[in-house]
């Protein structure tokens, strides 16, 4: 399997976040994709190329142009402003407040795109986002030339960027982007399955109302579990999407013989769909070690999970998302890939 990374990413390089009431070294750092790198290398599981540069045109196609424009100029507009440290929403609007035109005070604009207060725009997000998205890019390219797999190794994460809002480490949907391109390209029907420990509520809105492309998610129970306003059962999907989304909520301390569970029926759904590719949104923070989440499954599941994914016989690239367990992250994440090579 090849896989495709850029060392662009290490212009994402937030030097805090916002944690337990705490300003705290960010959990979301560079190293992440090092690590990851680092071990396909070391296993040698295939090739590593350097993406392609798409342009702006398919990011586009899943999100808000003035939304675009917001990340690229945002880290400018905040210095010009007076700021030192990295961008971060102070403000949200109320319903009373609101008002339907795009604000233009960079304080305005951040709390405008904002999802959530834990993620800081540094100098050089837009970069690395716009990166990360061509990286996922090239692996649907490779996918659509007749590759069988590929290991797309996006940093930052997308799954919880939506059509304008950035948080959870996210800003532009990767896996998303990358599904559309493959849409247009000649696939009716693509299947996105996300097995990072958190939903993707991104994704989710993103593909609501289509039935070209079903998501499938397996994910903390947002009663406890960030993003916390969506990822429920009851989610399904609406008009000619009703039926396309399905949601796998699972409570603290989920170990692999349940998760796994989830992870068969979300294969049978998927199965039954018959998409002519499949995405895997990849997170390996359902780690039993990962500081900010909550299920328990062990390096060797990773490993057991890849196989079965690997028995659908679907094209399929793999996306990287969340891991923070920085130690574990390169473990884990090509024990997938090797597990789906077996
Ligand atoms: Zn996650």
């Amino acid at each position: 399997m090849k896989g495709i990374f850029s060392p662009k990413h290490k212009l994402r390089n937030p030097q805090s976040e916002l944690f337990g009431g705490e300003i705290v070294e960010s959990f979301e750092i560079p190293q992440r994709a090092e690590h990851v790198l680092q071990e396909f290398n070391k296993r040698n599981i295939g090739e590593v190329i350097e993406p392609i540069d798409f342009g702006v045109e398919p990011l586009l196609k899943i999100h808000d142009s003035k939304y675009l424009d917001f990340l690229e100029s945002c880290h400018r507009d905040w210095e010009l402003a007076g700021n030192t440290g990295d961008a971060s929403a102070l403000s949200w609007s109320s319903n009373k407040m609101d008002n339907s035109s795009t604000p233009n005070d960079i304080n305005a604009k951040l709390g405008y795109y904002c999802l959530s207060a834990d993620t800081f725009i540094c100098k050089g997000t837009w970069e690395a986002a716009k990166e990360s998205a061509n990286v996922a890019l090239t692996g649907a390219n490779l996918i659509i030339n007749e590759e069988y797999s590929a290991f797309s190794m996006c940093r930052p994460p997308g799954h919880h960027a939506p059509r304008d809002r950035f948080g959870g480490y996210c800003f532009i949907n990767n896996a998303a982007v990358a599904a559309q391109y493959m849409i247009d390209n000649g696939s009716s029907k693509i299947a996105i399955l996300d097995v990072d420990f958190h939903h993707c509520n991104g994704t989710q809105s993103i593909f609501y109302d289509r039935s070209d492309i079903m998501v499938c998610s397996l994910h903390g129970n947002p009663d406890e579990a960030f993003p916390y306003f969506s990822g429920f059962k009851n989610e399904t999907g609406e008009g000619p999407g009703k039926g396309y989304n399905f949601n796998y909520p699972m409570p603290p301390n989920t170990d692999y013989f349940e998760w796994q569970k989830a992870l068969l029926s979300a294969l049978e759904l998927i199965n039954k769909f018959a998409p002519n590719k499949l995405i895997v949104s990849l997170g390996s923070d359902t780690f039993k070690n990962d500081p900010i989440s909550f299920f328990k499954l062990e390096s060797e599941d990773f490993f057991d999970y890849g196989s079965k994914i690997s028995n659908l016989k679907i094209p399929t690239l793999f996306v990287m998302e969340g891991g923070y367990a920085i130690d574990d992250i390169g473990i884990n994440m090509i024990n997938v890939i090797e597990g789906f090579e077996t």
